[in-house]
């Protein structure tokens, strides 16, 4: 499975501790992040992480780009409800192409749990049911 971690900045330790948490979860599929996430992700938890752009550089759209590919299976993104982010229509884009493309996407950390202990149970198989209705 495809994982992109994304966080903002006041949402990072977040993002990190929850990684640290799940990392033998994390450790069994491919991971890619934003850059800043993806660099302090990797240093917290020895992770195995593809970076891309910082999110405010395009790093969001990059992922988002995966996503459109079909290349992307899930996505954590913690997002900064409490602060206006400059790229706030890149962050407005990736989630409106998880809702697109049926891709899970955890945006708080109640939610990414559920998410990643469905995905270590092996019950998650909204792909193979997309494919039965096309
Ligand atoms: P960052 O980007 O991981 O490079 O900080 C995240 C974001 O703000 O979208």
């Amino acid at each position: 499975m495809k994982i992109a971690l994304i966080a903002h900045d006041r949402k990072k330790d977040n993002l990190i501790q929850f990684a640290i948490a799940y990392r033998d979860i994390l450790a069994e599929h491919d991971l890619y992040a934003t850059g800043t996430t993806g660099l302090l992700i990797s240093e917290e938890t020895g992770l195995t992480i593809t970076r891309f752009r910082s999110g405010p550089l395009g790093g969001d759209q990059q992922i988002g780009a995966m996503i459109a590919n079909d290349d992307m299976d899930m996505v954590f993104f913690f997002r900064d409800p409490l602060t206006a982010q400059p790229h706030e229509p890149d962050v407005a884009a990736l989630v409106r192409l998880c809702d697109l493309y049926h891709i899970p996407l955890a945006t708080n950390m109640g939610t990414a749990e559920i998410l990643l202990k469905g995905l270590k149970e092996g019950f998650v198989d909204w792909r193979i049911i997309q494919e039965r209705r096309q």
